[in-house]
């Protein structure tokens, strides 16, 4: 059963809502008032760390989710089933006061354990947390540390993802926690990203809470985003199995660095994934990530085979992605396994973080990749961090008409009817309501 149908059956099975679903996690009494800290696109867009939330957790509109080596014990190398030894700066009692036991690990004798989430594939000594920070091993059991523990979250449009083809012009509350399972040298969410739990302000947050705020901010969706979601793995599914309950469409703006078997699980979830595929060449994903390419590539292979709604985004990075041919090989692999239909983002790079000695992209460079997307066949093709580029916007592939028209993140005008150009007729690949 593809994840589409088993969603739709499960939607119904678990209707009953939060009782179902939360046996067994009983939220701290001392949770902290959560009124002050909800925002709505009107206000500024200010998030709990203090900080406002394009610099506290730029969107992946053209940044990327992760981030930067870091002095971290175990970065720099991709390599699966290293063993991890960060030790975490928050004391035991704290942790099992607010963590939860991790889904996705096997013990492996001696206390130790190995998670199984993501293709980094940590062994952890007791004590220890592994490569993303926020999975600890406590007494020879694994635990989330960040379960109901969100550092930001805000109210914005959708286009932020930035998706362009999933109810366009609707607002989504993000929800993120701290760390991050890559090490991106140009985060620009590397104030959360590259943090543990206790390093910036956090705060606590039920899955009923975040659904609840949800509804009352009147939004149409929640979205994990900022920092990588696959490292709050269990707090991420719990709200996304409420949420979709409530008749919330849930999506994820992801690095793609999941295992198969939590990816699936998950999917039932989920109406609508963004995945970073940051370059296409391991050189990249190893020397810039701290990961590997062939993880994404099967995570985009499963989105296909599960019929789930995605788009990709490419962030061009003068010198180190930029290069023509990987750009083609990179498009006609889409083109190839994915589909023609699927949306492609090249989103400008600007310096920050550890690459501030690279220049922002050229927008020659970007549109150079829109012809070659469009030459290896892809249809809805986008220029991101470009405002008024006319690649901002949906052309319909059959009589060339403006569908939906944007600046940058922000919805103009649409001109679809059902998902169809209103011109001529073709169906436009997307989720529309
Ligand atoms: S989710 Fe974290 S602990 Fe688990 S394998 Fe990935 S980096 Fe390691």
């Amino acid at each position: 059963m593809s994840s589409r149908k088993r969603r739709e059956f499960l939607k119904k099975v678990f209707k009953g809502g939060a009782g179902v679903i939360f046996s067994g996690f009983a939220f701290p009494s001392s949770t902290a008032p959560i009124a002050g800290f909800l925002f709505s696109s009107a206000a500024p867009a200010v998030s709990p760390t203090g900080i406002t939330s394009s610099s506290a957790a730029t969107s992946s509109a053209g940044t990327s989710s992760a981030a930067t080596s870091s002095g971290h014990p175990s970065s720099g190398h991709p390599s699966s089933g290293h063993h991890c030894s960060e030790t975490f700066r928050e004391s035991d009692k704290s942790v099992i006061f607010s963590g939860r036991e991790a889904m996705f690990y096997r013990k492996t004798g001696n206390n130790e354990v190995q998670c199984q989430l993501c293709p980094q594939g940590c062994h952890i000594f007791d004590g220890n947390s592994g490569f993303c920070r926020v999975r600890k091993n406590i007494g020879g059991a694994l635990y989330s540390m960040v379960y109901g523990r969100p550092c930001t979250f805000d109210v914005g449009p959708i286009e932020k993802a930035p998706l362009y083809h999933f109810i366009p012009g609707h607002k989504r509350l993000c929800v993120a926690t701290v760390g991050c399972n890559l090490r991106c040298k140009y985060c620009h969410n590397w104030h959360i990203s590259q943090r543990g739990p206790g390093e910036v302000r956090e705060f606590s947050m039920s899955p009923e809470q975040i659904v609840q705020e949800s509804l009352q901010q009147g939004v149409t969706s929640v979205s994990f985003t900022y920092n990588e979601p696959t490292v709050f793995y269990e707090y991420m599914y719990d709200i996304s199995r409420l949420a979709s309950s409530k008749g919330l469409k849930v999506h994820i703006v992801s690095n793609g660095y999941i295992n198969p078997e939590p990816l699936r699980k998950l999917l039932t979830w989920l109406d609508a994934v963004k995945i970073d595929l940051k370059a296409f060449s391991e050189d990249f994903y190893s020397e810039i990530s701290a990961a590997r390419l062939k993880p994404v590539m099967k995570t985009l292979k499963v989105l296909k085979e599960e019929r789930m709604f995605f788009e990709i985004v490419n962030l061009v990075v003068p010198t180190l992605n930029d290069n023509p041919y990987d750009i083609r090989r990179m498009c006609e692999w889409i083109s190839d396994n994915l589909g023609d239909e699927v949306p492609l983002h090249f989103s400008r790079f600007s310096p920050t973080y550890r690459l501030t000695n690279l220049p922002s992209t050229p927008v020659r460079t970007l549109e150079e990749a829109v012809r070659i997307a469009h030459g290896s066949g892809l249809k809805y093709v986008y220029i991101g961090n470009m405002p008024g580029h006319r690649h901002n916007s949906t052309w319909c592939p059959g009589c060339g008409e403006r569908l939906i028209h944007r600046t940058h993140i922000s919805v103009i005008e649409i001109s679809m009817k059902n998902g169809s150009c209103m011109k001529c007729g073709y169906r436009i690949e997307g989720i529309w309501d």
